[in-house]
């Protein structure tokens, strides 16, 4: 059997830094091996006297600093290979990320939700955005915060859950996730009560589809937690109430969660390219580490645990 792949792609920023942090612990959890990858993003055009062997220094200048950066981390280092490709305004770095992945049968990809551009925008950046959406495997992306830098560590995962199709396969790589690290895991399911207004119903009817609605919820949630206690693990169940994103990360904080295992698309999934709104948001806006599992097309995932 191959041995577990882990990616962390590096910009040499501090949030690819703290992906690595993440992506060494996470080898050493899984048993596996780790890429460091660096795109050196060279022009097309190559201009006269310049350095024919342009992309031979950026390897090894590259080469030189993923060194430098292993030789800095604190803690003893699973296997590491060491890999520069060229990234080309044609074949930009989030394209060369995605076909390494899978090419080389990578299980996870572990990568900071910005990089050198930084957190002056609050959007996703806009490598991690491509990778996110056609990565073959699940990203773990880890967003510096001011002040915290989440430890390496998961004791609690949380797994919002929409009882879409994809509810099983994203439940399997957290209960994966769950067995490595010891974790608890616990399912949340949103009930967005605005989606239901008052108009075509009688206003008495209101608390009535409130309750059936957080009814349900609970048991599917139920079924689904009692599954899993089958097969060993640690799990809790909440129905929550709110807007999906916010309630979400308000939950994590609250209830001190470690990682957050998603899917990239929902049951509304209305264009499969994108990633859902609510994934995004949860993505550039949780306090802590989050995996992202590509729900939206075939791509075989890890199986759900045995
Ligand atoms: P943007 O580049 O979109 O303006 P940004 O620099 O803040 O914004 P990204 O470039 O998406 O954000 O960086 C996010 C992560 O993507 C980094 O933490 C790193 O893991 C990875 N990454 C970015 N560029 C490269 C690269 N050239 N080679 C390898 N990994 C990269
Ligand atoms: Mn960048």
């Amino acid at each position: 059997m191959k041995s577990f792949r882990i990616l962390v792609p590096t910009d040499f920023s501090d949030s690819a830094l703290l992906a690595l942090e993440h992506g060494i612990f996470l080898t050493k959890k899984f048993d596996g091996e780790l890429v460091l990858l660096h795109v050196a993003e060279l022009p097309t055009i190559t201009i006269h006297d310049f350095p024919s062997d342009l992309f031979e220094l950026a390897r090894e200048g590259g080469m030189d600093r993923m060194g430098e950066l292993l030789e800095k981390q604190e803690v003893a280092l699973p296997p590491v290979k060491r890999v520069v490709l060229a990234g080309t305004p044609s074949e930009p770095a989030a394209d060369v990320i995605v076909e390494y992945a899978k090419t080389n049968e990578v299980d996870f990809i572990v990568m900071g939700t910005h990089g050198r551009r930084g957190m002056r925008r609050l959007l996703l950046g806009s490598v991690t955005e491509e990778v996110v959406r056609r990565s073959p495997c699940p990203v773990l992306t880890t967003r510096t915060h001011k002040d915290a830098w989440s430890l390496p560590r998961a004791d609690r995962i949380l797994v919002p859950v929409d009882f879409g199709s994809s509810t099983r396969q994203i439940i399997g790589v957290a209960s994966r996730m769950a067995e490595h690290y010891g974790a608890a895991i616990t399912l949340a399911h949103v009930v967005n009560l605005e989606y239901y207004p008052y108009y075509g119903f009688g206003s008495d009817a209101y608390p009535e589809i409130k309750k059936s609605m957080i009814e349900a919820s609970e048991e599917k949630l139920i079924e689904l937690a009692t599954e899993l206690q089958g097969a060993g693990l640690d799990v809790s169940w909440k129905t929550i109430k709110g807007h999906p994103a916010a309630a979400l990360r308000q939950l994590a904080e609250e209830a001190d969660i470690d990682l957050i295992v998603i899917g990239s698309h929902g049951r509304s999934g209305f264009d499969r390219a994108m990633v859902g709104s609510v994934s995004e948001k949860v993505l550039r806006s949780a306090h802590c580490p989050v995996m992202i599992v590509n729900t939206g097309d075939e791509t075989e995932q890890l199986g759900i645990a045995a």
